[in-house]
């Protein structure tokens, strides 16, 4: 299965990715990852990226374009992948279906999470990430365990005013990109609103995997 999980930030998109991936055996491939090991490695990519994410704007569709594509050429993608966080932008979304045409293979759903607005920010910034596991938890929604309490981090991005900027980028230049994938029949919509496990049920749904 090739699919994009598609939502405002703190949609649950990277906690849902992680759990479905497992189930569908597919390569996660998430760009804010991605882009925030290139700013950790201090490349020159990352220190590009790292202008634009710190103040929740996008990085250059050139750079993250160039970066998905090479990825999803890798032989673990094969099998299929699931993009999170990309496309952003109109140029992105075309850009991969151009890539894909060529390849010869076609997306089979892209997913959207929806989350309102209101009930964003509480959960970006009660956002907290464990830098050995990997692992989302929320403070209030899905508190940590005691013994990892000391050394989770806070995403820099996940402040109220870039999370601002991020929502603002979201409804101007990510939600256009939606029209596209309806046209096609491949967009589903999910309630983002829920348990981890019934927003991971209605995925499975949608994705006809029940
Ligand atoms: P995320 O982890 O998906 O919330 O992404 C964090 C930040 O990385 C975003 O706010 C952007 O600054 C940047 N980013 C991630 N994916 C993209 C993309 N597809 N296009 C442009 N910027 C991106």
């Amino acid at each position: 299965m090739r699919m994009i999980l598609v939502g405002p930030p703190g949609a649950g998109k990277g906690t849902q990715a992680a759990r479905l991936v497992e189930t569908l055996r597919i390569s996660h491939i998430s760009t804010g990852d991605m882009l925030r090991a290139a700013v950790k490695e201090g490349t020159a990519l990352g220190i590009e990226a790292d202008r634009h994410m710190k103040t929740g704007g996008l990085v250059p569709d050139a750079v993250v374009i160039g970066m998905v594509l090479e990825r999803i050429a890798k032989p673990d993608c094969a099998n299929g992948f699931m993009l999170d966080g990309f496309p952003r932008t109109v140029p992105q979304a075309e850009a991969l279906d151009a890539a894909m045409s060529a390849a010869g293979i076609a997306l089979d759903a892209v997913v959207l999470i929806e989350v309102a607005d209101e009930l964003i920010i509480e959960r970006v910034t009660g956002r907290r990430t464990d830098p050995v596991t990997g692992t989302i938890y929320h403070l209030k929604y899905a508190p940590p365990p005691a013994e990892v309490a000391d050394r989770l981090q806070h995403r820099k991005d996940d402040t109220v005013e870039a999370c601002t900027a991020r929502l603002d980028k979201y409804h101007g230049e990510t939600e256009p990109v939606l029209p596209f994938y309806q046209a096609k029949g491949i967009l589903r919509r999910v309630d983002g609103v829920g348990s981890l496990d019934e927003v991971t049920a209605r995925l499975m749904t949608a994705l006809g995997r029940v």
